[in-house]
């Protein structure tokens, strides 16, 4: 009975061991990230290590990445990961018909998203500045980076999510069991929780980005979200969004508030969260129709709210918000 009740005692302890994540918030990229991670309680440290090491390598302010030695010297040698990312980036920019676009840096700069000195360019600056735009500028060779022209890379709308995807394979080699990584705006689901239950992931009320409009209840999978709310400024009672349309260098003015991508691909995720906002509900269904590889929530500022069928039973409304519904079907 002594040895049943000790075997007992030991089944309880490894199943609330378990059942108790470990986790860990900390700032990268910009953001406040927060990594929960079931059965591996070592597995927050390392993955911390790795974004850190993502972001120092991307980081176009910081004179020592790969991308800002990249913009200045205009040809390197890139890390493997590095290159990774940016083959990718180029055929998404490539699929979206440049509404993502890792050439909009000079943009980005002008409007001051980068140093926090916001202003708004005149009409021959933006002329000037959307010229500059053409990820078609960037050639990649094996490790072998080159910009013609003008060109400045900027990778912040792929960087959270690629580092989702390298988080998400590091567990795959580790005894974790599950985890939830919330990579500030970008969040990745790993494994299967302890009790069996699926992922639930709040969906931000961009008016009060603290609370959720939804729920998604997923298996798994990375969720992207890209909202005018994450970064603006205002002047003259006008409001400038951190998204710019690549073909006029201009913040974004659609009726889009925001839009959330679900892939099992992290960077096609961020890059395509980036690009169908700019691209408005219409354009979007249609790259949807088109593609059919990722699922997705674009809510705009009429409350309407478009939903793909992949997840459109997995979504639900928070009681109180009045928004109308449309599924999207291939
Ligand atoms: P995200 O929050 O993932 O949508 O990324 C937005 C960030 O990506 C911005 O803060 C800019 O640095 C950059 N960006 C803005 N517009 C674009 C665009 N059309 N294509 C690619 N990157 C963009
Ligand atoms: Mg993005």
């Amino acid at each position: 009975m002594l040895c049943a009740a000790l075997i007992l005692g030991l089944i309880l302890l490894a199943a609330c061991g378990a059942a108790k994540p470990s986790s860990l918030t900390f700032q990268a990229m910009d953001t406040v990230m927060t990594l929960t991670v079931y059965g591996d309680d070592s597995a927050c440290e390392q993955l911390r290590q790795q974004i850190e090491a993502l972001d120092a390598a991307l980081d176009v302010t910081d004179e020592n990445s790969e991308i800002y030695r990249l913009n200045t010297a205009r040809t390197a040698a890139i890390s493997d990961s590095a290159a990774d990312l940016l083959s990718r980036s180029l055929s998404y920019c490539a699929r979206t018909d440049g509404r993502f676009d890792i050439t909009v840096c000079p943009a980005v700069q002008a409007w001051g998203f980068l140093s926090g000195d916001y202003r708004v360019p005149d009409d021959s600056e933006l002329a000037a500045l959307a010229d500059k735009i053409d990820y078609r500028a960037v050639t990649l060779d094996g490790r072998c980076a080159a910009l013609s022209a003008e060109a400045q890379l900027d990778l912040g709308a792929v960087a959270k999510g690629y580092a989702a995807d390298i988080c998400s394979e590091y567990l795959r080699d580790t005894k974790a069991q599950a985890a939830v990584l919330n990579l500030g705006g970008t969040i990745a689901l790993c494994g299967r929780k302890p009790d069996g239950s699926r992922f639930k992931v709040g969906v931000a009320d961009p008016e009060a980005p603290a609370g959720y409009f939804g729920y998604l209840s997923l298996d798994q999978g990375i969720v992207a979200t890209s909202g005018g709310y994450e970064r603006y400024f205002e002047q003259d009672g006008v409001r400038y969004i951190h998204i710019l349309d690549p073909a006029t260098a201009a913040p974004v003015d659609n009726s889009t508030l925001s839009v959330t991508v679900v892939s099992d691909n992290g960077a096609y995720a961020d890059a395509l969260s980036t690009a169908l906002f700019v691209m408005g509900p219409d354009k979007a269904a249609d790259y949807y129709r088109r593609y059919g590889d990722l699922d997705y929530l674009i809510l705009t500022d009429s409350g309407d709210l478009y939903i793909t069928e992949g997840v459109y039973d997995d979504f639900s409304l928070v009681p109180g918000y009045n928004f109308t519904l449309h599924k999207i079907s291939e």
